[in-house]
Parts: structure tokens; C-alpha cells; sequence
């Protein structure tokens, strides 16, 4: 999944803990198997070469999960967050190889997009099958996948009656219970405060998901703008808000693809968003007329350990 996955958890000694990781990392290099859309042999990509063939294929549970869930959050998000991008993101990587990037000509953006869109996708609830009805199709889980890998190492630590753990999914952060006599885990966020000076807040979190989600760390620039990696599927250029969104939710796989979405919806959507949902909190630092500003959901505050 591009990112390196670290767990910390309380066990009862050495062989018990070492002996519940390996099983969890385990786990994560399965789910890596099926989810990648880097490793051409994946079910993923399997179910991608057969776009527009009218054909279903039938898919394993994790992915079948992950679809199922990506699309109920396009549904949400009115298309913000859109599995389909994959053509798009695959024209961003290619420019972020060229030393001299240029933006791709609209006639090249138009043919893509007529392989863009949440809609295209079928599923099968009773086949578990998934078909695509668009030729070219490429799904993408970068952002939804590392969330519902760091959900499952988790389930795995709980197995093995391990209770008290953290899964860090390079940034994606599932927990279970607090640490031995403590209210909860304490994570680190960057951000900004509310006047816009950069600072870092701490969050104490029991049996929740946190996900960050921006374009601050990973764009390409052109003519001085930063276009992250995170498309606007209605445009398939990356974004430019250079925005930093936090999302709290019950699992990993709700905070990282919600992250995600309120990215592409930017500051007033995302927190109506946000506000609406009472599943999720969360807080979006943006940049506006060259100040930083940052705006929260109302529940936001009570996460955050003072
Ligand atoms: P994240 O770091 O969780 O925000 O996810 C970013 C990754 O999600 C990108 O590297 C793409 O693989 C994928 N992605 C980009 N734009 C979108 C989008 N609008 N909807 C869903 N996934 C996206
Ligand atoms: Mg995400």
C-alpha cells in the first residue's frame, strides 16, 4: 500500500505480542495482495482489466467490503470520493515523473473521463460480484485501503486477546481500548490552530480511527502551483487547496475514505459534511488569500486531550 504499517499493543509478555503482530502484519500483506492496484496480479486489477466486457466477476470478501463501502461514500459525498479515478491518478503519476511536468491537454482529460465515475460500477450483494460498465475502467483503494487494512490487523490483535493496541497505517490510526490505566491513546496531529499558526494538537482516542488526508506532502508543481494527489474527479486534476483534514470515526475505513472526500469537498462542504454526520468529527486546516485557517466540527474539541 506505499506506506509502512507499525503496531503498538500491551500484551501479557514477548511471545504473546510478537507471535499477535506477525499474524497482524500478516494479514496486511493479504489484504495487499487482493487491494494494490501497483501489483499488476491483483484481484483489484483483475476486476479492472474486465471493465466494459459486461461481465461479472465474483470477489473475495476484503474486496468486495472495501467496493461496497467506497461506493455508499460516493453516495454521500456526491462523487467526491470516487474509486473510479484511477485513470486520473495514473496521468498524475506520470507527471510527477517528468522533470518538467505540464499540465495534460482537455482532449486527453475528456477521453479519460469517460472512463470516470462511481456510477459505472455494479455490485452483487448476494453473488458478492462486481461488474464495471465502462471500458478503461481502473479502480483505485489508495484512499480507503490503508483504513480498512489497519481495521483488520486490529480484528487480528482482538483474537488473539489483545485489547489494548494501535495500528498505524502511515497515518491512517485505528485503536482499541486504552493503554493500561489510561483514558486513551494519545496521537499527534499536525495542524493549524485556530488563527492559522502551525501547531500540533494531541487527540485521546479509545476504540476509534483517525485519518489524515491532504495535498501539503505529495503534489506535483506546475507553474507554481502544487497539485496534490488527491483528484477532483469532476475535473481529474489533483487538488490545490493545500489542505490538511483530520477525520474521527468508529473505524478506519469510515476515517480514511471520509478524509479523503472532504479533501476534494474543501472547507464549507466538508464540514457541512462533517456537522451532518454524526458518525464522524473532524477539523480541515486550508489555505485562503495567502492566510492558514482552520475550521472543526462542533465535537471535534472533545477528542483533544489539553
Ligand atoms: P488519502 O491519502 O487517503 O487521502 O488517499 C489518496 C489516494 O486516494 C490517492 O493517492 C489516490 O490513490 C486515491 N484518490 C485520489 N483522489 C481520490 C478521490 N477523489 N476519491 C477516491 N480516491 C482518490
Ligand atoms: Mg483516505
Amino acid at each position: 500500500m506505499g506506506t509502512l504499517f507499525r503496531i503498538a499493543l500491551y500484551a501479557s509478555g514477548d511471545s504473546a505480542a510478537n507471535a499477535a503482530a506477525a499474524k497482524a502484519f500478516q494479514r496486511v500483506e493479504d489484504l495487499n495482495n487482493i487491494l494494490s492496484d501497483y501489483k499488476e496480479d491483483s484481484e483489484l486489477n483483475r476486476v479492472s482489466d474486465r471493465s466494459g466486457d459486461s461481465g461479472w466477476t465474483t470477489v473475495s470478501p476484503p474486496l468486495f467490503r472495501v467496493i461496497t463501502k467506497a461506493l455508499e461514500v460516493a453516495k454521500k459525498t456526491d462523487g467526491a470520493f470516487d474509486i473510479t479515478v484511477g485513470p486520473y491518478v495514473r496521468l498524475w503519476r506520470r507527471m510527477n515523473r517528468e522533470p518538467e511536468p505540464q499540465l495534460p491537454p482537455k482532449k486527453i482529460l475528456d477521453k479519460l473521463s469517460q472512463s470516470i465515475g462511481y456510477q459505472n460500477i455494479r455490485i452483487d450483494s448476494i453473488r458478492k460480484a462486481v461488474a464495471l460498465l465502462k471500458p478503461g475502467m481502473q479502480l483505485d483503494l489508495g484512499g480507503i485501503a490503508k483504513g480498512y487494512a489497519a481495521d483488520e490487523a486490529l480484528k487480528v490483535l482482538q483474537d488473539y486477546g489483545i485489547r489494548s493496541a494501535l495500528v498505524d497505517a502511515g497515518g491512517d490510526i485505528v485503536v482499541g481500548d486504552a493503554p493500561p490505566g489510561k483514558k486513551g491513546w494519545r496521537v499527534a496531529i499536525r495542524s493549524y490552530n485556530k488563527k492559522g499558526k502551525a501547531r500540533t494538537h494531541i487527540l485521546l482516542l479509545a476504540n476509534r480511527a483517525v485519518a489524515t488526508s491532504g495535498d501539503l506532502f505529495r503534489y506535483v508543481e506546475i507553474d507554481g502551483k502544487r497539485y496534490s494527489h488527491i483528484i477532483n474527479p469532476k475535473t481529474g486534476l489533483g487538488l490545490t487547496g493545500q489542505s490538511m483534514v483530520t477525520v474521527i470515526a468508529a473505524d478506519g475505513i469510515t476515517a480514511d475514505s471520509y478524509a479523503s472526500a472532504v479533501s476534494v469537498l474543501g472547507p464549507e462542504s466538508g464540514l457541512r459534511l462533517l456537522e451532518e454526520n454524526p458518525d464522524l468529527s473532524g477539523s480541515i486546516g486550508f489555505r485562503e488569500n495567502g492566510e492558514t485557517k482552520r475550521v472543526a466540527s462542533s465535537d471535534y474539541e472533545k477528542f483533544i486531550d489539553e
